[in-house]
């Protein structure tokens, strides 16, 4: 480990030194509490062993510093002093130190109080590390591993945000499997749930990467467009049902195609026009539900695209 001593006294400093080297660790000095908060603020480190009494800022008003900073990573203090009282051992470690040591320090007790605080800062950082990997867990969907519903509710509201307030366009997609109920009846759920990993997969590989692919429900699908306004958006839904119907995945309760196809809606912000960032998932969603009744395996967007042109 890498360990910062704090301490003024150059005696005391360097037998600590040449001890926790022996043990194998690699030692940083500072004279005093300003100049060891100034090393943790620079690197990265997670133990530090504090003399109480120090000029400019003692051991104690370190660890209180330490304890007040934003810093995420945890930094296990040892409060070094000469003071032996029960009282003085509490205050010291009521300021926030993991442990003490007292003055002269015997090595041996240095050996496994440092182990001690090995020990916490391992399991710090393996819960650390835990907690970035549930994190991304709750974002993504188990089943097709593309952003879930509620990674869907963050980034919508981001993009909204962001377009409205610099007068940008965006489109959302929302697609939907074909007589999906039927395949499972054909075929079973678990090749359902095999062709919607593969619907999940072509529709990630063909869109731009600042595009965003979300499974909003069972076989519904969504797709977040930055910067598309609408005819973009249109051309890249048509080009994923076109690419879906043509990966071929064999689905026989769907004539005439006989392979998976995907209806899907186009919904558009348009900030030169007066329509709401938020009416867009619903505009997305009727027109969805006009592509299903107009024959499935198409896209219809919130607007008549051919009326529009003709304006
Ligand atoms: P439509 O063309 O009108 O969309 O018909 P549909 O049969 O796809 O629509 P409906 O909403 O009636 O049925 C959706 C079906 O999707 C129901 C269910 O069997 C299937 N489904 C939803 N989620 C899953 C899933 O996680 N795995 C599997 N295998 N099937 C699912
Ligand atoms: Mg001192
Ligand atoms: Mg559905
Ligand atoms: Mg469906």
């Amino acid at each position: 480990m890498r360990i910062l001593i704090a301490e003024d006294d150059i005696i005391s400093r360097k037998m600590l030194g040449r001890a926790l080297v022996r043990m194998g660790h690699e030692v940083i000095s500072a004279e005093d509490g300003v100049e060891a908060e100034r090393i943790l603020q620079k690197e990265q480190l997670s133990l530090v062993i504090a003399d109480w009494e120090m000029p400019n800022m003692d051991g104690v008003e370190l660890v209180r510093r330490i304890r007040a900073s934003e810093e995420e990573r945890y930094v296990y203090v040892i409060l070094l002093t000469s003071r032996t009282g029960k009282e003085d051992m509490v205050s010291g470690l009521k300021s926030g130190a993991d442990d003490y040591i007292t003055k002269p320090f015997d090595s041996d007790e240095l050996m496994v109080r440092i182990r001690a605080g090995e020990r916490i800062i391992r399991l710090q950082e393996e819960l650390a590390e835990r907690n970035v990997q549930l994190e991304e867990m709750a974002l993504v969907d188990g089943l097709t591993s593309v952003a879930n519903r509620r990674a869907f509710d963050t980034e919508f509201k981001k993009l909204r945000f962001h377009s409205t307030r610099f007068k940008r366009p965006f489109s959302l997609l929302m697609l939907d499997i074909d007589h999906f109920k039927l395949y499972n009846d054909n075929l079973g759920h678990e090749a359902g749930d095999e062709a919607l990993r593969s619907v999940a997969q072509t529709l990630v590989e063909n869109v731009r990467t600042s595009d965003t692919v979300f499974r909003y429900g069972g076989e519904e699908f969504v797709v977040l467009l930055p910067e598309t306004a609408l005819e973009g958006a249109n051309l890249v839904a048509n080009k994923l049902c076109h690419t879906i119907e043509i990966s071929g995945i064999s689905h026989p309760g769907n004539p005439p195609y006989g392979v998976v196809t995907v209806s899907a809606g186009v919904g558009s912000f348009d900030p030169s026009e007066a329509g709401s960032d938020q009416a867009v998932l619903g505009q997305a969603d009727q027109a969805l539900y006009r592509a299903k009744a107009n024959g499935r395996n198409r896209v219809e967007t919130q607007l008549d695209l051919s009326n529009s042109a003709a304006r």
